[in-house]
């Protein structure tokens, strides 16, 4: 519950429609993908303009600036600061002009390679204005166009430097690109509405501007729009894919389907799975809102014991609450979710959480067993986190990995649970069955696909 994922990204091409108002009602669909900053970028007769801000997308664009986002092309991104620090300028859209042109690139995923990449053209001269992997990503991109008879060949030029996680939708004077890393870390697909083609982090935006999904973007693909005609590239389509698997269990929204593997199906049978594994005799099965909420029904509907609503989640907590201190973060806890006494007093509680990473669950557990729980047994739908994350989600160090430092009977009374359990890694490796991708569970397993 405490992991954010470092972004959303929304490209669209349509010579006949109001891009910037696509991209934005794109963006609302991916905000649960960053809340940090929000931006988009418009092509209009080879003029670039661009708008970014710190917050939410609803608060960041109004009317007269979407007006003034006019274009034939347009990306969009919204932001958790995963890497990179909290600063206006490391907002997406990353734009800029240079011999070639106009350049924006929004980018979803973190490279293990960047300090390396980054030393390398400081030590040639460049001068980065952020953090972020992004402009790393976009001076390679320029810098490949300078050699290169296109810029969708200079994006596959470049994908050939970079390490790790990175999907990417690049917008130039002419073109609309989008790029998947050859792992396939993050998640990226096409749609089509009319003669509008458009690139989403997940095919629920797509469904927003009432786009019909085409297909994912193939892990190491590159795909673009010339002439209104969509193309590609699979040069570096090379290596075994591995998505991130904590797309399926957390980050992605459960009504998007990620390389043919509904996100709501992957979270239900987690859920049936974990019945399997951690059969528990109960009056009710509550989830932790609103990830933990899926595998809860999938749990009930695996043992027949009643699913009921355990928490009401205050809807109105802001970005403020979480990227903070250890105590500040319980303290978010109690506010953010308060137990409904009517459906945990007096009961045999099942409550199943998405993972449990910090171990500041402590005070929702303490929560319900005031509400009057009279047994609560606790189940999170992935396995124990034993190591970081490297490709763009904050999963801490191992010192603040709540399974890294305790056994599980300690995270048991330090929880104060009647029981603790976690799927197992043989569990995880059967929740998403229809995916055509491999998936990535280092943080599970330190097995790193790439370093
Ligand atoms: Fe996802 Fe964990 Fe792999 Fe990071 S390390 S990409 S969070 S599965």
């Amino acid at each position: 519950m405490s992991i954010h994922e470092a972004c959303g990204i929304f490209g669209i091409y349509d010579t006949g429609g109001d891009c910037a108002q696509s991209v934005y009602y794109g963006l609302y669909a991916l905000q649960h993908r960053g809340q940090e900053d929000c931006g988009i970028a418009a092509i209009n007769n080879l003029e670039l303009s661009c708008h970014k801000g710190h917050g939410l997308v609803g608060d960041v664009f109004s009317e007269s600036i979407l007006k003034s986002l006019a274009g034939t092309t347009a990306i969009g991104h919204v932001r958790y600061a995963a890497g990179g620090a909290t600063h206006r300028d490391n907002a997406q859209p990353l734009t800029l002009t240079y011999i070639k042109g106009s350049l924006a690139v929004a980018h979803n995923g973190s490279l293990v390679n960047s300090m390396e990449l980054k030393r390398e053209y400081e030590y040639k001269g460049a001068v980065f204005h952020t953090t972020t992997d992004s402009e790393i990503i976009a001076y390679i991109i320029a810098q490949a166009r300078l050699h290169s008879g296109s810029i969708e060949a200079a994006v596959n030029q470049a994908m050939k430097r970079l390490k790790g996680a990175f999907s990417l939708v690049v917008m130039s004077s002419r073109k609309l690109i989008a790029a998947r890393d050859p792992w396939g870390f993050r998640p990226l697909c096409i749609g089509m509405k009319g003669d509008a083609i458009i690139f989403a982090s997940e095919s629920c935006a797509l469904d927003s501007v009432d786009a019909a999904f085409i297909r994912d973007v193939l892990p190491g693909e590159v795909v673009w729009v010339e002439d209104g005609k969509l193309h590609s590239n699979r040069d570096n389509c090379t290596r075994e894919s591995t998505l991130c698997i904590f797309e399926h269990l957390y980050f992605a929204r459960p009504d998007s389907v990620i390389d043919g593997q509904s996100v709501y199906d992957s979270r239900i049978n987690a859920g049936r799975r974990l019945a399997l594994e951690h059969p528990i005799d109960a009056d009710v099965v509550i989830g932790v809102p609103d990830s933990g909420l899926i595998a809860a029904k999938g749990y009930s509907l695996a043992t027949g014991i009643p699913y009921n609503d355990g928490f009401i989640k205050n809807r109105y907590i802001g970005r403020t609450f979480i990227a903070s201190t250890q105590s500040f973060r319980e303290e978010a806890v109690k506010i953010k979710l308060n137990p409904l006494r009517a459906t945990v007093g007096g009961k045999r509680v099942v409550m199943i959480d998405d993972s449990i990473v910090r171990g500041t669950t402590v005070s929702r557990f303490s929560l319900l067993r005031d509400a009057g729980a009279k047994e609560i047994h606790v189940l999170s739908s992935s396995p124990k986190f034993i190591s970081p994350c490297y490709y763009g989600t904050d999963i801490p160090t191992k010192e603040t990995l709540f399974a890294c430092n305790h056994s599980d009977e300690e995270m048991r009374e330090i929880i104060g649970a009647d029981s603790l359990g976690f799927l197992s890694l043989e569990g995880l490796a059967t929740i998403a069955p229809n995916s055509c991708c491999g998936f990535c569970d280092a943080c599970f397993t330190e097995k790193y696909p790439v370093l």
